[in-house]
Protein backbone atom coordinates (compact mmCIF):
# COMPACT_ATOMS: atom_id res chain seq x y z
CA UNK A 1 0.00 0.00 0.00
CA UNK A 2 2.59 2.36 1.25
CA UNK A 3 4.69 1.51 -2.00
CA UNK A 4 1.90 1.89 -4.01
CA UNK A 5 1.70 5.53 -2.60
CA UNK A 6 4.81 6.59 -3.71
CA UNK A 7 4.28 5.10 -7.14
CA UNK A 8 1.54 7.70 -7.29
CA UNK A 9 3.06 10.47 -6.09
CA UNK A 10 6.04 9.98 -8.07
CA UNK A 11 4.21 9.57 -11.54
CA UNK A 12 1.84 12.85 -10.65
CA UNK A 13 5.53 14.79 -9.96
CA UNK A 14 6.79 12.95 -13.14
CA UNK A 15 3.55 14.49 -15.33
CA UNK A 16 3.81 17.96 -13.31
CA UNK A 17 6.97 18.47 -14.09
CA UNK A 18 7.15 19.23 -17.77
CA UNK A 19 4.46 21.88 -17.54
CA UNK A 20 7.06 23.17 -14.25
CA UNK A 21 9.80 23.38 -16.53
CA UNK A 22 7.78 25.49 -18.97
CA UNK A 23 6.66 27.77 -16.54
CA UNK A 24 10.42 28.62 -14.98
CA UNK A 25 11.88 28.38 -18.10
CA UNK A 26 12.55 32.36 -18.07
CA UNK A 27 14.57 31.60 -15.20
CA UNK A 28 16.38 28.26 -16.74
CA UNK A 29 17.33 29.25 -20.42
CA UNK A 30 20.41 27.29 -20.84
CA UNK A 31 22.98 29.35 -21.92
CA UNK A 32 23.29 30.91 -24.90
CA UNK A 33 26.79 31.24 -25.78
CA UNK A 34 26.16 33.58 -28.56
CA UNK A 35 24.79 35.92 -25.66
CA UNK A 36 27.51 38.83 -23.46
CA UNK A 37 27.03 36.90 -20.67
CA UNK A 38 29.30 34.06 -21.17
CA UNK A 39 31.74 35.68 -23.61
CA UNK A 40 32.55 38.87 -22.19
CA UNK A 41 33.92 39.19 -18.31
CA UNK A 42 37.94 38.60 -18.07
CA UNK A 43 39.93 35.50 -17.96
CA UNK A 44 42.47 35.00 -15.62
CA UNK A 45 44.02 31.82 -17.31
CA UNK A 46 44.12 34.34 -21.20
CA UNK A 47 48.01 34.47 -22.11
CA UNK A 48 48.97 32.17 -19.63
CA UNK A 49 50.22 28.53 -19.19
CA UNK A 50 46.59 27.60 -18.31
CA UNK A 51 45.52 28.36 -22.23
CA UNK A 52 48.55 26.75 -23.49
CA UNK A 53 48.60 23.14 -25.02
CA UNK A 54 50.98 20.62 -23.03
CA UNK A 55 53.22 20.16 -25.87
CA UNK A 56 53.54 23.93 -26.25
CA UNK A 57 53.82 24.21 -22.50
CA UNK A 58 56.81 21.25 -22.60
CA UNK A 59 58.41 22.58 -25.69
CA UNK A 60 58.51 26.43 -23.60
CA UNK A 61 60.65 24.45 -20.51
CA UNK A 62 62.14 22.55 -22.91
CA UNK A 63 63.96 25.79 -23.32
CA UNK A 64 63.43 26.74 -19.82
CA UNK A 65 61.75 29.91 -20.44
CA UNK A 66 61.72 32.07 -17.65
CA UNK A 67 58.24 31.87 -15.35
CA UNK A 68 56.44 34.71 -14.16
CA UNK A 69 54.17 33.79 -11.02
CA UNK A 70 51.41 36.22 -10.51
CA UNK A 71 50.62 36.04 -6.64
CA UNK A 72 47.53 37.48 -5.15
CA UNK A 73 44.74 36.68 -2.64
CA UNK A 74 40.85 36.96 -2.58
CA UNK A 75 40.17 40.02 -0.14
CA UNK A 76 37.80 42.44 0.83
CA UNK A 77 38.16 45.52 -1.33
CA UNK A 78 36.65 47.87 -0.20
CA UNK A 79 32.72 48.57 -1.06
CA UNK A 80 33.14 49.22 -4.49
CA UNK A 81 36.32 46.62 -5.73
CA UNK A 82 36.03 42.84 -6.39
CA UNK A 83 37.35 40.41 -4.35
CA UNK A 84 39.64 39.63 -6.66
CA UNK A 85 41.53 43.01 -6.97
CA UNK A 86 44.46 41.68 -5.78
CA UNK A 87 44.75 38.51 -8.26
CA UNK A 88 44.19 40.89 -11.16
CA UNK A 89 46.82 42.90 -10.01
CA UNK A 90 49.32 40.86 -9.92
CA UNK A 91 48.38 39.01 -13.15
CA UNK A 92 48.31 42.41 -15.34
CA UNK A 93 51.79 43.09 -14.05
CA UNK A 94 52.62 39.59 -15.37
CA UNK A 95 51.07 40.16 -18.89
CA UNK A 96 52.82 43.62 -19.28
CA UNK A 97 55.58 42.60 -17.59
CA UNK A 98 55.88 39.82 -20.18
CA UNK A 99 55.52 42.08 -23.16
CA UNK A 100 58.37 44.17 -21.64
CA UNK A 101 60.58 41.36 -22.04
CA UNK A 102 59.58 40.33 -25.39
CA UNK A 103 60.51 44.19 -26.28
CA UNK A 104 63.75 43.04 -24.84
CA UNK A 105 63.35 40.07 -27.30
CA UNK A 106 63.21 37.84 -24.29
CA UNK A 107 60.45 35.13 -24.48
CA UNK A 108 58.26 34.43 -20.50
CA UNK A 109 55.23 32.47 -19.57
CA UNK A 110 53.11 32.98 -17.15
CA UNK A 111 51.77 30.87 -14.34
CA UNK A 112 48.64 30.08 -13.87
CA UNK A 113 47.88 33.10 -11.18
CA UNK A 114 47.75 32.02 -7.37
CA UNK A 115 45.33 33.57 -5.30
CA UNK A 116 44.63 31.65 -2.22
CA UNK A 117 46.92 33.15 0.18
CA UNK A 118 46.62 34.52 3.59
CA UNK A 119 45.13 37.82 4.88
CA UNK A 120 45.30 37.85 8.67
CA UNK A 121 44.51 41.17 8.86
CA UNK A 122 41.17 41.44 6.66
CA UNK A 123 39.99 38.11 7.64
CA UNK A 124 36.92 39.50 9.77
CA UNK A 125 35.19 40.50 6.36
CA UNK A 126 33.63 38.05 4.68
CA UNK A 127 35.16 37.09 1.14
CA UNK A 128 38.76 37.20 2.66
CA UNK A 129 39.67 34.15 2.36
CA UNK A 130 42.70 32.72 4.05
CA UNK A 131 44.61 30.14 4.66
CA UNK A 132 47.17 28.98 7.11
CA UNK A 133 51.33 30.11 6.67
CA UNK A 134 52.26 26.31 6.42
CA UNK A 135 49.44 25.66 3.79
CA UNK A 136 50.32 28.17 1.58
CA UNK A 137 53.83 27.46 1.88
CA UNK A 138 53.23 23.64 0.99
CA UNK A 139 50.72 24.43 -1.71
CA UNK A 140 52.29 27.16 -3.51
CA UNK A 141 56.31 25.71 -3.40
CA UNK A 142 54.85 22.22 -4.77
CA UNK A 143 53.01 24.05 -7.71
CA UNK A 144 56.46 25.78 -8.62
CA UNK A 145 58.06 22.44 -8.12
CA UNK A 146 56.08 20.91 -10.65
CA UNK A 147 56.75 23.97 -12.81
CA UNK A 148 60.64 23.16 -12.30
CA UNK A 149 60.12 19.27 -12.45
CA UNK A 150 59.03 19.86 -16.31
CA UNK A 151 62.11 22.57 -16.88
CA UNK A 152 60.96 25.64 -16.01
CA UNK A 153 64.10 26.32 -13.60
CA UNK A 154 64.06 30.12 -13.44
CA UNK A 155 60.87 30.90 -11.81
CA UNK A 156 59.63 35.00 -10.87
CA UNK A 157 57.29 35.37 -8.15
CA UNK A 158 55.47 39.01 -8.39
CA UNK A 159 53.47 39.25 -5.88
CA UNK A 160 50.42 42.31 -5.39
CA UNK A 161 49.93 41.95 -1.59
CA UNK A 162 51.14 42.97 1.41
CA UNK A 163 50.02 41.12 4.50
CA UNK A 164 53.05 40.13 6.78
CA UNK A 165 52.01 36.38 6.94
CA UNK A 166 51.56 36.03 3.40
CA UNK A 167 54.98 37.46 2.45
CA UNK A 168 56.64 35.16 5.33
CA UNK A 169 54.93 32.26 3.21
CA UNK A 170 56.40 33.77 -0.38
CA UNK A 171 60.11 34.04 1.28
CA UNK A 172 59.49 29.90 3.08
CA UNK A 173 58.62 29.17 -1.00
CA UNK A 174 61.16 30.75 -2.19
CA UNK A 175 64.01 29.18 0.15
CA UNK A 176 62.43 25.72 -0.56
CA UNK A 177 62.91 26.06 -4.12
CA UNK A 178 66.09 27.37 -3.97
CA UNK A 179 67.02 24.57 -1.61
CA UNK A 180 66.10 22.36 -4.69
CA UNK A 181 68.51 24.03 -6.67
CA UNK A 182 65.50 26.04 -8.84
CA UNK A 183 66.42 29.43 -9.44
CA UNK A 184 63.05 30.91 -8.20
CA UNK A 185 63.24 34.72 -7.21
CA UNK A 186 60.88 37.37 -5.29
CA UNK A 187 60.68 40.04 -7.58
CA UNK A 188 60.06 43.28 -4.98
CA UNK A 189 58.65 46.32 -6.73
CA UNK A 190 55.71 48.48 -7.09
CA UNK A 191 54.00 49.81 -3.77
CA UNK A 192 55.35 46.84 -2.05
CA UNK A 193 58.45 47.49 -2.93
CA UNK A 194 58.64 51.09 -1.35
CA UNK A 195 56.80 49.70 1.51
CA UNK A 196 58.05 46.83 2.83
CA UNK A 197 61.53 46.35 3.93
CA UNK A 198 63.31 43.07 2.82
CA UNK A 199 66.11 43.47 6.06
CA UNK A 200 62.84 44.37 8.34
CA UNK A 201 62.33 40.24 9.91
CA UNK A 202 58.70 41.57 11.20
CA UNK A 203 57.77 42.59 8.68
CA UNK A 204 59.28 40.76 5.77
CA UNK A 205 60.33 36.78 6.07
CA UNK A 206 60.41 36.40 9.38
CA UNK A 207 63.68 35.16 10.86
CA UNK A 208 65.29 33.63 7.55
CA UNK A 209 65.28 37.12 5.07
CA UNK A 210 66.21 36.46 1.69
CA UNK A 211 69.68 36.11 0.33
CA UNK A 212 70.49 38.62 -2.46
CA UNK A 213 69.80 36.21 -5.03
CA UNK A 214 66.43 35.24 -4.20
CA UNK A 215 65.38 38.79 -4.10
CA UNK A 216 65.43 41.31 -7.05
CA UNK A 217 64.34 44.87 -5.35
CA UNK A 218 62.98 47.22 -8.68
CA UNK A 219 63.72 50.46 -8.15
CA UNK A 220 61.09 53.15 -9.70
CA UNK A 221 62.21 54.98 -12.13
CA UNK A 222 61.66 59.39 -12.65
CA UNK A 223 58.47 58.67 -14.31
CA UNK A 224 57.32 56.00 -11.78
CA UNK A 225 58.26 57.87 -8.76
CA UNK A 226 56.74 60.86 -9.91
CA UNK A 227 53.16 59.15 -10.91
CA UNK A 228 53.31 57.26 -7.68
CA UNK A 229 53.63 60.98 -5.71
CA UNK A 230 50.94 62.38 -8.22
CA UNK A 231 48.81 59.18 -7.53
CA UNK A 232 49.30 59.10 -3.13
CA UNK A 233 50.91 62.35 -2.32
CA UNK A 234 47.85 63.87 -1.10
CA UNK A 235 46.66 61.14 1.96
CA UNK A 236 49.61 59.24 2.72
CA UNK A 237 49.72 55.43 2.50
CA UNK A 238 47.46 54.43 -0.32
CA UNK A 239 47.41 50.74 0.61
CA UNK A 240 44.46 48.97 0.32
CA UNK A 241 41.09 49.98 -2.15
CA UNK A 242 41.86 53.26 -2.28
CA UNK A 243 42.87 55.91 -5.32
CA UNK A 244 45.37 52.82 -6.99
CA UNK A 245 44.07 50.10 -6.70
CA UNK A 246 40.90 51.80 -8.14
CA UNK A 247 42.07 52.85 -10.45
CA UNK A 248 43.61 49.78 -11.40
CA UNK A 249 40.20 47.85 -11.96
CA UNK A 250 38.57 51.37 -13.58
CA UNK A 251 41.56 51.02 -16.18
CA UNK A 252 41.72 47.21 -16.57
CA UNK A 253 39.08 45.44 -15.37
CA UNK A 254 36.01 48.30 -15.28
CA UNK A 255 32.62 45.88 -15.38
CA UNK A 256 34.33 44.22 -12.00
CA UNK A 257 33.38 47.82 -10.82
CA UNK A 258 30.10 48.03 -8.15
CA UNK A 259 27.78 50.09 -10.53
CA UNK A 260 25.55 50.63 -7.61
CA UNK A 261 28.35 52.34 -5.47
CA UNK A 262 28.64 56.05 -6.03
CA UNK A 263 33.08 55.80 -5.86
CA UNK A 264 33.51 59.19 -6.27
CA UNK A 265 31.17 59.88 -3.00
CA UNK A 266 33.21 57.57 -1.07
CA UNK A 267 35.13 59.46 2.04
CA UNK A 268 38.57 59.46 2.61
CA UNK A 269 39.63 56.94 4.94
CA UNK A 270 43.36 58.92 5.88
CA UNK A 271 45.42 56.32 7.67
CA UNK A 272 48.74 57.08 9.45
CA UNK A 273 51.46 54.67 9.50
CA UNK A 274 51.13 53.95 12.90
CA UNK A 275 47.62 53.26 12.63
CA UNK A 276 47.87 51.12 9.90
CA UNK A 277 50.83 49.02 11.43
CA UNK A 278 48.87 48.62 14.75
CA UNK A 279 45.63 47.48 12.72
CA UNK A 280 48.01 45.43 11.03
CA UNK A 281 48.99 43.61 13.65
CA UNK A 282 46.44 43.45 16.11
CA UNK A 283 43.99 42.48 13.88
CA UNK A 284 41.61 45.93 14.10
CA UNK A 285 40.87 46.34 10.78
CA UNK A 286 37.50 46.87 10.61
CA UNK A 287 38.13 49.61 13.42
CA UNK A 288 40.68 51.28 11.64
CA UNK A 289 38.15 51.23 8.23
CA UNK A 290 34.86 49.85 8.59
CA UNK A 291 34.03 50.29 4.90
CA UNK A 292 37.82 47.95 4.34
CA UNK A 293 39.38 50.66 1.98
CA UNK A 294 42.02 52.98 3.14
CA UNK A 295 43.14 55.76 1.02
CA UNK A 296 40.63 57.82 -1.21
CA UNK A 297 39.16 55.67 -3.87
CA UNK A 298 37.10 58.76 -4.77
CA UNK A 299 40.07 60.21 -6.38
CA UNK A 300 40.58 57.27 -8.82
CA UNK A 301 40.72 57.30 -12.49
CA UNK A 302 41.18 55.27 -15.50
CA UNK A 303 43.76 57.27 -16.70
CA UNK A 304 46.17 57.17 -12.85
CA UNK A 305 45.98 53.48 -13.44
CA UNK A 306 48.74 54.15 -15.75
CA UNK A 307 50.94 53.60 -12.65
CA UNK A 308 50.84 50.34 -13.74
CA UNK A 309 52.23 50.39 -16.86
CA UNK A 310 55.35 52.15 -15.18
CA UNK A 311 55.65 49.52 -13.00
CA UNK A 312 55.58 47.25 -15.22
CA UNK A 313 58.06 48.67 -17.23
CA UNK A 314 60.86 49.13 -14.03
CA UNK A 315 60.03 45.40 -13.84
CA UNK A 316 60.49 44.36 -16.95
CA UNK A 317 63.75 46.35 -16.89
CA UNK A 318 65.14 44.53 -13.89
CA UNK A 319 64.24 41.05 -14.77
CA UNK A 320 65.95 41.43 -18.00
CA UNK A 321 69.09 42.73 -16.46
CA UNK A 322 68.56 39.96 -13.86
CA UNK A 323 68.83 37.13 -16.55
CA UNK A 324 71.29 38.76 -19.33
CA UNK A 325 73.01 41.20 -17.29
CA UNK A 326 74.97 44.02 -18.67
CA UNK A 327 78.88 43.38 -18.72
ZN1 LIG B 1 44.80 45.03 -2.85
Amino acid sequence: MFEERILLDAMKTVSRYPRELERTAGHMKPPDTTTKDCTSGYSIFYDTLADMTWPAVEEAARRNTPLLVPVGVIEQHGPHLPLATDTYGAYLLCRLVKLGLAKAGLDSVIAPPYYFGINATTSMFPGSFTISLDTMTRVLAEILENCADWGFRRQFIINHHGDPEHNRALVQVVHMLRDRGVQTTYVLGGLLGSLMDPDEPASFGGHEPLQDDELIRVVDSEATGAARVRLTGSLGPDVHAGERETSLIMRYFPDTLDSEVDVHGLEPAPQRPDMLSAAVLSGGWREASPLGYIGDPAKATSENGELYELEAADISAAIAESLHPKR
